[in-house]
């Protein structure tokens, strides 16, 4: 395989999906191919369970062997398959071709004749390996950050599944960017993604059915609104008030609560469409009274929907999800104040699953000594914040890639 410079500047083998449509066809061009090739390479890439160029049957042997010198077929070296909750979840460890791993779920539902919806599956990608964010009940921020993934690595997270789904018979109808990484951190990378996700000749997947998660990157939800108009958003808010956010998204001491809700009404105004809230509900920590009325309060009028998420267990951390019919309440409190409200059951548990904890498993586990630091200082840090005080410095992950050992 020739190493040539992958988009972003490093020396990865390019890969198929990190070509433009006409990047791809000067490559057939240069190759001595004829150019109706290229839709035969789409649809072999997009349309077909085919993994690698000899499955592209239509291109014949000689094309199919000059491709393969050339071109990744599949930006993966390696795919890992569990399967979790009967077969209804899938969760794929993937090896890129530096070694970096990273993880993307598939999960299928149901028709739901009462909500008049057809069957739906949908596919959670990664837009990075690890995340430099570091919310500390997050096993991806405890990773720590290794790098951005390239437009290619995060659509063939979606070509994979569309394969699985097909071998299945059934249809991919959603993509949601809520696995590894802070999408609006890679934002390039994203939206080049989304382009060729929703290009007709490529993915062709309705703009509308694919949603980005921010943990609350301002300029980032901001050029969302302006860019990719039709894009779903979803904010990760999990506190109303400053002091916790801090502690829960380091970033909000950059963007505070004030700011992520501004740009995020902004947003809803430009495109018209509501903004989700995400909440993942963490026992004593933000699920207390003063937590849901602060919440409520301030999403109050705003039309818009948020989803409970009990926290997924997590090995540094000393916290673990809210009791369920506390959730129920904060849900019914939220209803009162006129928004809609999901309570999320955490997809994938059973395979280990919360985002990155795949992934984190096989970085290999932090020493203990690591761990037990990390969560004395946890406990520290969110007696602080549930009192009110904000604190000056967000707490390091405890690695393995992440930093103290
Ligand atoms: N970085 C982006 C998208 C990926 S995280 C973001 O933070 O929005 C996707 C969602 O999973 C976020 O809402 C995040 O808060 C949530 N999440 C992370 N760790 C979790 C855990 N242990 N339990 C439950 N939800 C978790
Ligand atoms: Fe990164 Fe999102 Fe995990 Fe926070 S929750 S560390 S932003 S992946």
């Amino acid at each position: 395989m020739k190493e040539t410079a992958a988009p972003g500047g490093s020396q990865r083998p390019l890969s198929l999906s990190d070509l433009s449509v006409n990047q791809l066809a000067a490559r057939v061009s240069d190759l001595g191919a004829e150019s109706y090739r290229v839709t035969q390479i789409l649809d072999g890439a997009w349309r077909s369970v085919a993994t690698s160029w000899s499955g592209v049957t239509t291109l014949g042997k000689p094309l199919q062997e000059r491709l393969a010198n050339e071109i990744r077929f599949s930006a993966f070296d390696e795919v890992e398959r569990q399967e979790a909750e009967d077969g209804a979840t899938t969760k794929l460890l993937l090896t890129l071709s530096d070694d970096a791993k990273v993880e993307a779920v598939l999960m299928r539902s149901p028709a739901d004749p009462r909500r008049g919806s057809g069957p739906r599956a949908t596919v959670c990608v990664s837009s990075q390996a690890g995340c430099a964010v570091g919310c500390p009940f997050c096993a991806t921020g405890e990773l720590g950050f290794t790098r951005n993934l390239s437009a290619g690595e995060i659509q063939d997270q979606v070509r994979i599944a569309r394969q699985i789904l097909r071998t299945e018979d059934r249809e991919l109808t959603n993509v949601v960017y809520m696995g590894m990484g802070e999408p609006l951190q890679n934002i390039d990378a994203v939206f080049a993604s989304i382009d060729g996700l929703t290009d007709p000749v490529r993915g062709g997947i309705g703009q509308r059915r694919i949603t980005v998660s921010t943990s609350g990157v301002v300029p980032g939800i901001e050029r969302l609104a302006k860019q990719r108009p039709q894009i779903t958003l979803a904010v990760s808010l999990h506190a109303a008030r400053n002091p916790l956010r801090d502690l829960l998204v380091p970033l909000n001491r950059k963007w505070p609560v004030e700011a992520v809700i501004a740009a995020a009404d902004g947003h809803s105004r430009a495109t018209g469409r509501r903004t989700t809230y995400e909440v993942t509900m963490i026992d004593g920590i933000n699920d207390r009274p003063e937590d849901s009325a602060a919440l409520a309060s301030l999403l109050r009028g705003s039309g818009a929907h948020v989803n409970l998420i009990p926290m997924n267990a997590v090995a540094h951390t000393p916290w673990k999800e809210s009791a369920p019919e506390r959730i129920e309440q904060i849900a019914n409190q939220l209803r009162a104040a006129g928004l809609t409200v999901t309570v999320r059951r955490n997809r994938g548990r059973e395979a280990g699953a919360a985002c990155g904890q795949l992934a984190a498993e096989k970085a290999g586990a932090p020493t203990p000594v690591a761990v037990a630091r990390r969560r004395e200082l946890l406990v520290a840090a969110s007696a602080a914040a549930l009192q009110g005080q904000r604190t000056a410095q967000p707490i390091a992950p405890s690695g393995p890639l992440g930093g103290e050992s």
